[in-house]
């Protein structure tokens, strides 16, 4: 699953790895990147250093150590209780006796974890009311918790990455309340995307792709205006294993198409069974068709409007254009197919999700439900 490094390997560009800021996303996890300080040359760690501790870890990336109590770390986790154990009889000690122990883990995944587990900091709660995480902490608890077995932790950051990635429409939508839950950006989709086969989460797996297609279809100068200082081209989506870069080069290409086709069945629903006035709604639709241009159809299909309603974009002047019937009529198609191409998510990527609704009838079902059952609304 994993190994540890051995002690004071020296790495060809430690100034790199020691300098990476310890609130950004983490270096890569490979064995080249050991460099772990010698038990006699470490800082003391602002936060996680217990005066009583009898033991000392070290991340791999920084001279500085994290002092806890052996037992704890025993009793939370299995497997550092094996690791413990072995590195032990040959642990070097620091001035006062304490063994020093070194982690494969960086210092911003060890901190998170400690500070967990010994200063109760809990991520998930500001003054015991539910509050967004950041999306480096919560990665760094559940790949920790999955690393070590702490299985709470995996439980409790999967539970809040579910909320952010909902399987029901309505609540995609509603970015205000899942922004309420996790602190994240569309650059860290390659990363739930991660998380979801670390801890085998499928479910996770259709809104991230669909954060993915949107990260690949920003032109170059939306990157820019974003982040002025930053990576023009999307670097992030390179960490894709290349089956996941696939799927979003085909699922952009598909729902591409499906707002294209979902932009022609609305407009065949007009005129209306009911319209009293046919003409003059068809007339409507053939003004619509007239005003639609290379560039207003290149930006109506782009990914990002993929899940918006049409009517905004189809009929300009608002409710006078279309009669009361036709205007039901075509809204309610938009709205329909819109849930039928959520619904078709999975296969639009391919893959398989147990647990996503099959029908727009659960989708209603279920959005009245936890209507009822909740103050907000979603
Ligand atoms: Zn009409």
């Amino acid at each position: 699953m994993f190994s540890f490094g051995s002690m004071c390997v020296k790495l060809p560009d430690a100034d790199r790895i020691a300098k990476f800021p310890r609130d950004t996303p983490d270096p890569p996890d490979s064995e080249d990147n050991y460099v772990h300080a010698s038990p006699h040359h470490i800082e003391q760690d602002e936060c996680v250093w217990l005066p009583d501790g009898d033991i000392i870890l070290l991340p791999r990336n920084e001279a500085i150590g994290f002092c806890v109590y052996r037992e704890v770390l025993e009793r939370e986790s299995r497997v550092l209780k094996d690791e413990i154990a072995r590195q032990l009889p040959t642990a070097v000690t620091t001035a006062d006796g304490r063994p020093a122990i070194c982690m494969p883990d960086t210092t911003h995944e060890l901190e998170t974890l400690l500070t967990a587990l010994f200063m109760g900091k809990d991520y998930y709660h500001v003054a015991d009311k539910p509050a967004a995480i950041s999306f480096i902490y919560l990665s760094a608890l559940v790949r920790m918790g999955h690393k070590y077995e702490i299985q709470d932790l995996v439980d409790e950051g999967i539970a809040r990455l579910k909320k952010y990635y909902p399987t029901n429409p309505m609540k995609w939508e509603n970015i205000r309340r899942r922004e309420t839950y996790l602190e994240t950006c569309a650059t860290a989709a390659p990363r739930v995307i991660a998380l979801a086969r670390l801890t085998d989460t499928p479910i996770l797996l259709p809104g991230a792709l669909l954060d993915c297609c949107m990260l690949a279809t920003l032109t170059e100068a939306d990157m820019f205006l974003r982040n002025a200082t930053g990576p023009i081209h999307c670097s992030e989506l390179k960490e894709l294993p290349s089956d996941m870069r696939a799927r979003v080069m085909a699922g952009t290409a598909l729902l591409t198409t499906a707002r294209a086709a979902r932009t022609l069945g609305v407009l065949r629903t007009v005129p209306d069974s009911c319209c009293r006035q046919p003409e003059r709604c068809a007339l409507a639709v053939q003004r619509t068709l007239q005003d639609i241009d290379m560039d207003s159809l290149r930006e109506a299909t782009r990914v990002r409007h993929w899940y918006e309603p049409l009517h905004a974009w189809l009929w300009e002047d608002g409710e006078g254009t279309l009669c009361r019937m036709c205007n039901a009529a075509a809204t309610q198609a938009d709205a329909t197919m819109r849930m039928e191409e959520w619904i078709n998510l999975p296969k639009t990527f391919d893959i398989e999700v147990e647990g996503w609704p099959e029908s727009v009838h659960a989708i209603r079902t279920d959005t009245i439900s936890k209507f009822k059952g909740s103050r907000y609304l979603y």
